[in-house]
């Protein structure tokens, strides 16, 4: 079997390998022993549950402890992501993201919290911070402050949490560089590899923010063939 693997950014290196029905991890284990132990990528949990190994095969962000590698696959860093080196990326953004925007319980309310509560924000707890969400969102490409999927979909988990006060506070953090530059194009959905829909979060967002009377500002500046929001003609 024959898998190209991109180095350092620039070139695809070509490696062959005898080994049928692997997952992509133990390929790149199988490579760093036997043919190039400089050859450098991400790992930690090996069951799909710490979210280090993400990576891209022919260009869809996967984990690479439980993708089973086919001949001819080609293997790159995620996108959008500053490289270390090889298949390492640098996730300090997601964390940054994180912290800007409190996603956290922030000011906690003394409450009791049922199932049906719970099932409110139980999927987005889920979350392995593999940050493939930000590979594949096409509006962080070209915005490094765009807060994000993952940060936005950490941030509704604590909106849609009872035990949390201050809910307005949440809300004002998102408003820039947040829920209203969203395409809502879904591609974050696509590739969570944990189910989750940040797309779906935002658009939660969106309308708890209208809730709060907050609106997309780019709602003044659109054209609604001749009829003005603001009150002209
Ligand atoms: S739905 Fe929004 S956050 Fe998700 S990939 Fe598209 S632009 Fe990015
Ligand atoms: S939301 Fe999904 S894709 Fe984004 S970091 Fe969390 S698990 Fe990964």
């Amino acid at each position: 079997m024959i898998i190209k693997i991109r180095r350092d950014s620039e070139t695809l290196e070509e490696f062959e390998v005898l080994l049928e029905d692997n997952t992509l991890l133990e390929v790149l284990e199988h490579i760093k022993s036997t043919k190039d132990a400089t050859l450098s990528y991400d790992h930690s949990c090996r069951s799909g549950v710490c979210g280090s190994c993400a990576v891209r095969v022919n260009s869809k962000e996967e984990l690479a402890c439980e993708y089973k590698l086919k001949d001819g696959d080609i293997v790159e860093p995620l996108k959008n992501i500053k490289i270390i080196r090889d298949l390492v990326v640098d996730n300090d953004d997601a964390q940054r993201f994180n912290q800007k925007s409190n996603a956290w319980l922030e000011s906690y309310i003394k409450t009791d919290v049922s199932k049906e509560d719970e099932k409110q924000n139980e999927l987005q707890s889920d979350c392995i911070l593999c940050t493939s969400c930000y590979s594949a969102c096409p509006v962080y490409e070209v915005n490094k402050e765009f807060l994000g999927p993952f940060a936005l979909t950490r941030v509704w988990k604590y909106v849609a949490d009872k035990r949390e006060d201050d809910i307005k506070q949440k809300i004002e953090l998102i408003q820039n560089n947040g829920i209203w530059d969203c395409t809502l194009c879904g591609e974050c959905t696509i590739a969570c590899p944990q189910g989750i829909s940040p797309k779906d979060d935002i658009m939660m967002l969106r309308s708890k923010s209208g809730v709060k009377g907050y609106m997309d500002p780019n709602f003044s500046t659109m054209s609604f063939g001749g009829f003005d929001p603001n009150g002209g003609f």
